[in-house]
Formats: structure tokens, C-alpha cells, sequence
């Protein structure tokens, strides 16, 4: 079966060398047990323009060859990643670094934006983990396609400990998978909050490079006890460019600047930043305003981390399983550059 997957493999020629990807050394490891087919291809260039779409192309093919299975190609850039010594965060093991994506108001993107950078960091060779905060409206679980997923316990010496989903190559936990999103409205805060301490204590999530945790909107006391439990390294503040968001974004700066928080705000995405038609691709519309969040930015020494527009297939890859950084070279491009900007944050913070 690998041999049959290395064959197909070799089919698939790099635009830019002429190699096929077995003459360039490009698989690094392939699987095929369960119903699953599972290929991690690893690009030399830190950068490879050509990744998304040769990763796209080799799906297609092993899913017309091994119909029915499950098919899972990662793509891996840049040779072996930097791999940061891993502190010990939580009880759980170890996290180099904890990123809490925030928003002063719901509907702004940061689920979306979360589970996009997750997959682009991951591109980027590093070992990710999401935690779905998110107690009013937990959306990791269906953004990653494991909805029904039902976490295992298990007996680790003396502790109990929590298996989390993993979903292309991303190991994810979810208040979403203990309560039913009809009822996540009716739980009360504190319930809430020491369910997740549950969570953020006892996951499995072994090593990891990142793990981004996607807070609930707002700025309330429930968000204190969150922030309080997790160690967190940085904040990723989401805003659309509307004025009543960016209203919202300096409340979200405020609270982790608090000197009872102080927690470095790496800085903020301006999502949902333009439209472009697809028939039109030199016109931007900047429907919801312009320039706000990035304003606001450089008047208070918050980084401005980078824009991201309107994009329709980001909003169908959220809605499929399967963020639009997996597939869309365009988006992962557009999410590369901030996912840089938020490493090189957190690395300076740490010399
Ligand atoms: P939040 O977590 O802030 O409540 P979501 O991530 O759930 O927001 O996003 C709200 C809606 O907007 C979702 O339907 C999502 O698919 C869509 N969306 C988010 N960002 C974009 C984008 N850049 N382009 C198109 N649709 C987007």
C-alpha cells in the first residue's frame, strides 16, 4: 500500500525543479492503516510557492485511488523547524508557548482566524494545539470536521488525563465537545469557566510548540478567569475595521495591559478587511470602512500584525471542515505573514 502511495507520489512534479516528489526527497512520511491514508510531504524552501497546490494535487489523486478512505496530506516547509525548548505551562506537559486569540465582540473572525493560523504555524513545521475557549459559542470542533468527537479519558499514573481530537496534524480540545451547543447559552459563567480548568488542566497534549487558545468575545470577568488559568504568552486581537470593533479592540488591549493581567499583546489581525469580486480582482471594497484597526495600532504601540479580506472560501472552508489555509494558496499566503509576525513577537519576548 505505501508502495502504491510513493508511485502515485512520484507522478506529481514540482513546477519549479521538474523533480517528481519522491526524486525530490519530499515525503517524509506516509500511512495507510484504518481507512486512513495519512502523507506528510516536507518542501526544502521555507516558502514554497507550490506547496498548497501540489498538496491539493496529491489529495486528489490518493482520494481517486483509495476511494472511500480517509485522505490527510500535511505539507511541511523549511526542513526541521526551530523547536524552542518546551517550558512546562501546564500540569499537562510541554507547551512552549501559549497564544490567546481574543476579540472585543463576537463575529468578528476569531474562531476562523484561530483555526487558519493553527494550520498555518503547522505549515511552518511547528506542533500545534487549539483550545476552543470559546464557552458561548465554541465553532473549533466543526472548523476542523471532528463535531462528534467524544474525549476519552485515560489513566496516566495518578491523574486522569483527557485525549484531545486531532485533525490534520492539529490536537484540539473543545468545551464544544462536553456541552451541546443549544446549551452553551444556558451555562452560567462559572460553570463554564471550571469545566475549561478541567480542560486546560488535564488535556493530554504533549509536546507542542503552540497551543492557541480562542477566548470568548468580550472583556468580562469570565475572561479574567480564563486568562488567570491559562498561562498565557501572548495576545492576538481580532477586530473588524468597523469603528464600534476597533470601540471594542482598545477594551480588549486594556484588559490584557491591566496590571493585574499584563500579558504582551503581540498584536491585531484587521479581518474581513476588503472584498474583492472574483470578476473584478484589481478592486478592493472596503465595506466595512478602512484602516481603523490599523489606526489604532500605531497609536498605541500595538503591533499591526496584518489584514485579511473577505474571502468566500474562507467562510465555506470554516463551514466544510476544512479551513481555507488547507487549500487555498492565497489565503495561506495572506495568513503567512501574520503567523511570522506573531512568532517573531513571541521569540523577541523570550531573548
Ligand atoms: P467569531 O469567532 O469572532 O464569532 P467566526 O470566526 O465564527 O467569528 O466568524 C463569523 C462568520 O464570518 C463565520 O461564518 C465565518 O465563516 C465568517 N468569516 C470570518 N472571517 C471571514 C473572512 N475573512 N471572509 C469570509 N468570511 C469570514
Amino acid at each position: 500500500m505505501e508502495e502504491k502511495i510513493r508511485e502515485l507520489l512520484s507522478t506529481i512534479v514540482h513546477p519549479e525543479t521538474g523533480k517528481n516528489l519522491v526524486e525530490s526527497g519530499f515525503i517524509e512520511h506516509t500511512a495507510a492503516a484504518g481507512g486512513k491514508v495519512t502523507v506528510v510531504l516536507r518542501f526544502t524552501k521555507s516558502r514554497d510557492p507550490f506547496a498548497v497546490k501540489i498538496k491539493n494535487q496529491a489529495e486528489e489523486l490518493l482520494r481517486g485511488a483509495f476511494p472511500g478512505d480517509e485522505v490527510l496530506v500535511v505539507v511541511k516547509e523549511g526542513g526541521a523547524a526551530p523547536r524552542p525548548e518546551p517550558k512546562l505551562h501546564t500540569t499537562t506537559g510541554g507547551i512552549a508557548h501559549v497564544i490567546a486569540v481574543a476579540s472585543g465582540k463576537g463575529g468578528v473572525g476569531k474562531s476562523t482566524v484561530t483555526a487558519n493560523l493553527a494550520l498555518t504555524l503547522r505549515n511552518m513545521g511547528y506542533r500545534v494545539g487549539v483550545l476552543d475557549a470559546d464557552i458561548y459559542g465554541p465553532s473549533q470542533p466543526k472548523m476542523f470536521g471532528c463535531e462528534g468527537y467524544l474525549p476519552e479519558a485515560v489513566r496516566e499514573g495518578d491523574e486522569d488525563r483527557i485525549l484531545p481530537a486531532e485533525a490534520m496534524d492539529i490536537r484540539l480540545m473543545s468545551i464544544g465537545f462536553f456541552i451541546k451547543p443549544t446549551d452553551a447559552l444556558l451555562w452560567r459563567g462559572a460553570m463554564a469557566v471550571s469545566a475549561l480548568k478541567q480542560m486546560i488542566h488535564q488535556t493530554r497534549w504533549g509536546t507542542l510548540d503552540f497551543l492557541l487558545a480562542d477566548l470568548p468575545p468580550g472583556t468580562g470577568d469570565v475572561h479574567l478567569s480564563i486568562i488567570g488559568e491559562l498561562k498565557i504568552d501572548a495576545a492576538v486581537i481580532v477586530s473588524t475595521p468597523q469603528q464600534v470593533a476597533v470601540a471594542d479592540v482598545v477594551r480588549g488591549v486594556e484588559m490584557f495591559r491591566n496590571e493585574n493581567v499584563r500579558i504582551p499583546v503581540a498584536g491585531i489581525i484587521e479581518n474581513m478587511a476588503w472584498f474583492t469580486p472574483a470578476e473584478l480582482p484589481q478592486n478592493r471594497y472596503y465595506i466595512f470602512g478602512r484602516g481603523g484597526a490599523r489606526a489604532y495600532a500605531e497609536q498605541s504601540g500595538v503591533e499591526f500584525l496584518g489584514e485579511i479580506p473577505i474571502v468566500q472560501s474562507i467562510m465555506e472552508g470554516s463551514d466544510e471542515g476544512r479551513p481555507a489555509v488547507e487549500t487555498q494558496p492565497l489565503v495561506e499566503a495572506c495568513y503567512r505573514g501574520i503567523a511570522e509576525r506573531i512568532v517573531a513577537s513571541v521569540m523577541k519576548k523570550e531573548r
